[in-house]
C-alpha cells in the first residue's frame, strides 16, 4: 500500500514583490515519481528548496512522514528522512568514489543513536555506504578518485551519497542535465530502481525521461500551478500546451 510521505500545502515563497511559489500543494507518495516541470524561472528550485528546509516558506506548511516540519532547519528535516541532490554538486573530487559516500554515510548518524558505542556507530555508517554504492551501480568504480569518473557517473555518485543518509524522500532537481543519451538512459534505469520504497520529487528539463518515469505531474508557470495529473491527463491539457510544452 502506498503511502504520502511528504505533504505540503499552500505553500508560497515571496522575495520581495515576487512569489516565486505561490499556495502551491503537492503530495509525495512512496513508491511514485512526481515530477515538477515548467519553463525557466517557474518557482520549481525554489519549491525544492522550500521542501528541504533550505528556504523557509512565507505562508504554508509542510508534513514530513506525518511531522510537521515547517521551518525546521535542512539538517534537521534531512534527519527526518529527507534527502535531495542539488544542481551544483557536493562531490569531493580529490577523494574515492567510496570515500564519497562513506562521508556522507557518516554526516548522518540518527540522533536515537547517539548512545551506540563508536565501533558500532562505523560499522552502521559502512553499511549504509555499501548499500547506497549498490544501489547507485557504482560497486565497479569503488575505488577510483571521483575527479576521474565519467559526469554521468558523478550524477550517479551525488545520488548515492543522498541515499547514504537512508532518506524516505528524494529531491532530485535535474539529475539528467548535461547527459548523453547513453548516461541519460542508465540515469533513468537508476530512478526506477529508486522509486520502490521511495517517494520521489523530480525537477527534469527532459521531458522524454519526465513521460518516462512520472506517476504524477505538475506544471508550474510563474510560481503557480496551472497543470496537474498523469502524464497523459497533463499531455491533453490545451492550457499545458499553449504555456509550456509548445506543440
Ligand atoms: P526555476 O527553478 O523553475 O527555473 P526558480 O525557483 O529558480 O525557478 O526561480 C523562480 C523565480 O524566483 C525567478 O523569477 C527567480 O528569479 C526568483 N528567485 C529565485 N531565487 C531568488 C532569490 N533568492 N531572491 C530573489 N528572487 C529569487
Ligand atoms: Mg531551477
Amino acid at each position: 500500500m502506498s503511502e504520502v510521505l511528504l505533504s505540503a500545502r499552500g505553500l508560497t515563497k515571496r522575495f520581495g514583490g515576487l512569489a516565486a511559489v505561490n499556495a502551491v500543494t503537492i503530495d509525495l507518495w512512496r513508491d511514485r515519481i512526481h515530477a515538477v516541470i515548467g519553463p525557466n524561472g517557474a518557482g520549481k528550485s525554489t519549491l525544492t528548496n522550500l521542501l528541504s528546509g533550505d528556504l523557509a516558506p512565507t505562508e504554508g506548511g509542510i508534513e514530513l512522514a506525518g511531522r510537521d516540519v515547517t521551518g525546521w532547519s535542512p539538517e534537521r528535516i534531512s534527519r527526518a528522512g529527507l534527502g535531495r541532490s542539488y544542481q551544483k554538486t557536493n562531490i569531493f573530487l580529490p577523494f574515492t568514489v567510496w570515500e564519497n559516500v562513506r562521508l556522507a554515510a557518516q554526516s548522518r548518524t540518527p540522533h536515537a543513536a547517539r548512545w551506540l558505542t563508536l565501533a558500532s556507530k562505523v560499522r552502521a555508517a559502512n553499511e549504509r555506504a555499501e548499500r547506497a554504492l549498490e544501489l547507485a551501480g557504482l560497486q565497479p568504480r569503488r575505488d577510483f578518485v571521483a575527479a576521474a569518473i565519467s559526469h554521468g557517473e558523478q550524477r550517479q555518485l551525488e545520488i548515492a551519497m543522498t541515499l547514504a543518509t537512508e532518506p524516505r524522500v528524494l529531491l532530485l532537481d535535474e539529475p539528467l542535465a548535461g547527459m548523453g543519451s547513453a548516461e541519460a538512459e542508465r540515469m533513468v534505469a537508476l530512478l526506477l530502481r529508486l522509486k520502490q520504497d521511495h517517494a520521489m520529487l523530480l525537477v527534469e528539463h527532459d521531458m522524454d525521461a519526465v513521460f518516462a518515469l512520472a506517476d504524477h505531474l505538475t506544471v508550474m508557470v510563474n510560481g503557480q500551478v496551472i497543470a496537474g495529473g498523469t502524464p497523459a491527463q497533463v499531455r491533453a491539457d490545451a492550457s499545458v500546451q499553449s504555456a509550456y510544452l509548445g506543440e
